[in-house]
């Protein structure tokens, strides 16, 4: 067994920009965790949690390789609160127990576990030795995710509104990345900051 590597939760509203910090970090040769990734690879065709969301919502809910059906499984979800606790309780302990395994598994000084509403949840802050929000303008970030995936401005809010409010992350944040401007301003902060996780997880005269 391998020790528990230093952990850096990285987090930020849609459309902050966790996605390129996160590619940002992993060139400089951090290992990234990505809760979503392993959200998909459970629900894709053959996936580990495929067996036990049939059960649970029948076939009406799979695509016809296997794979979760999103958009039937977000209407259901949508439209039944008992239903999204069903799906939660199938998923959230299997990305838990996943995202684990492939910390302990990672050989790297640190990682990034990038999770999009570690704020909202309480089992993902106490994982992390250090918390990274990525920040910018709510403004920005509607902009941003209108263009990525053509959703309205309303759709774009009415996803901000269920999430953590600016204030909020910015109040939890050990480290604030501003993703307000351009690509390469946001290397410069991922490369500043990855230096000091570097010096956190190996502390000069430590183990
Ligand atoms: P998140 O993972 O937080 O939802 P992404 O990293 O996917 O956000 O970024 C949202 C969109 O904005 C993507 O299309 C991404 O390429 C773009 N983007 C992110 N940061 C910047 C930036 N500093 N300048 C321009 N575009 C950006």
């Amino acid at each position: 067994m391998s020790a528990q590597p230093f952990i850096v939760g990285l987090t930020g509203g849609i459309g902050s920009g966790k996605s390129a910090a996160a590619d940002l970090f992993a060139e400089l040769g951090a290992v990234i965790v990505d809760t979503d990734q392993i959200a998909h690879a459970l629900t894709a065709p053959g996936g580990a949690a495929m067996a036990a969301i049939r059960e649970s919502f029948g076939d009406g809910v799979l695509n016809g390789d296997g794979a979760l059906n999103r958009p039937a499984m977000r209407a259901l979800a949508f439209e039944s609160p008992e239903a999204r606790k069903r799906l939660e309780g199938i998923l959230h302990p299997m990305i838990r127990q996943e995202s684990e395994r492939q910390c302990l598994a990672a050989s790297a000084p640190y990682v990034i576990l990038a999770v999009p509403l570690l704020i909202e949840s309480g089992a993902y802050r106490e994982r992390v030795h250090r918390l990274c929000v990525v920040d910018c303008p709510e403004a920005v970030q509607v902009a941003r995710v209108m263009q990525r995936s053509g959703l309205d401005e309303l759709q774009v809010r009415a996803i901000m509104a269920a999430q953590a409010s600016r204030a909020e992350r910015l109040a939890a944040a050990d480290d604030v990345v501003d993703n307000a401007g351009s690509l390469e301003a946001l290397r410069t902060q991922v490369a500043r900051l990855h230096s000091g996780y570097l010096a956190l997880a190996a502390p000069p005269g430590g183990l």
